[in-house]
């Protein structure tokens, strides 16, 4: 996938992101405070807007830069941080990348990873967006083939890691004052990481339904 391309599904997740605020919302209300899907609706509507002007990315790694400076720049909050630098350090782990493939991709995740992890400390098991990421990065790092190939089983492991975070005990962020209370509630963040996946596999996919 080309630049351009990959601009164009980017802003495919973006508007898909804006549009998953309610449920964002509602999940952040159970174990955190309520704020999520608005912070993922103002970094992805400024995202939006981003993509569809005549920006014209230089490359896939200029253009994932992009986006997670403006999300950083807007959004505010842990996540804010948190997904701004998903984005900008995944982006510098593939610089002069002009394709996005499985290998750049999965590259792109573990680099965005391991920001995750220098930024904010916290860990697999923790009950955050990481139990998604190291999820779909695991899984990224054992396929091969085209993105069409390899994105629904990718988007599959990250959903899967939500699932996961359920039977997790907050150890960090908001949801740590409530302690066992946070068992049976999937962690917002987590939730976030797996739609921007499901959203990219079904742009790339060709299963937009919007
Ligand atoms: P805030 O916690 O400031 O209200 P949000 O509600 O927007 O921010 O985001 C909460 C999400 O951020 C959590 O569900 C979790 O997935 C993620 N998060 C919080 N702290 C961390 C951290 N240290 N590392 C990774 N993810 C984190
Ligand atoms: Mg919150």
């Amino acid at each position: 996938m080309d630049a351009l391309t990959a601009k164009n599904m980017m802003a495919y997740v973006a508007q898909k992101m804006v549009a998953s605020e309610p449920v964002l919302t509602k999940y952040d209300q159970a174990i955190g405070d309520g704020d999520h899907g608005i912070g993922m609706e103002r970094g992805f509507k400024a995202v939006a807007e981003l993509l569809d002007s005549d920006y014209q990315p230089e490359d896939v790694s200029k253009l994932l830069l992009k986006i997670g400076s403006t999300m950083m720049a807007t959004m505010g909050g842990a996540s804010g941080a948190i997904f701004g630098t998903l984005f900008r350090s995944g982006a510098k782990s593939i610089k002069g990348a002009t394709e996005l493939d499985t290998a750049t991709l999965s590259t792109f995740l573990a680099g965005g990873l391991q920001g995750v992890y220098d930024r904010g400390g916290a860990k697999p098991g923790d009950k955050t967006m990481i139990d998604a990421l190291v999820a779909a990065v695991e899984k990224s790092e054992q396929l091969s083939g085209s993105l069409t190939d390899t994105l629904p089983a990718i988007a599959q492991a990250a959903a899967q890691g939500v699932e996961a975070t359920k039977d997790m005990i907050a150890t960090t962020g908001k949801a740590k004052t409530l302690g066992e209370r946070s068992l049976g509630h999937p962690d917002p963040g987590a939730m976030s990481m797996a739609f921007i996946l499901q959203y990219m596999n079904e742009y790339a996919t060709e299963q937009v339904t919007a």
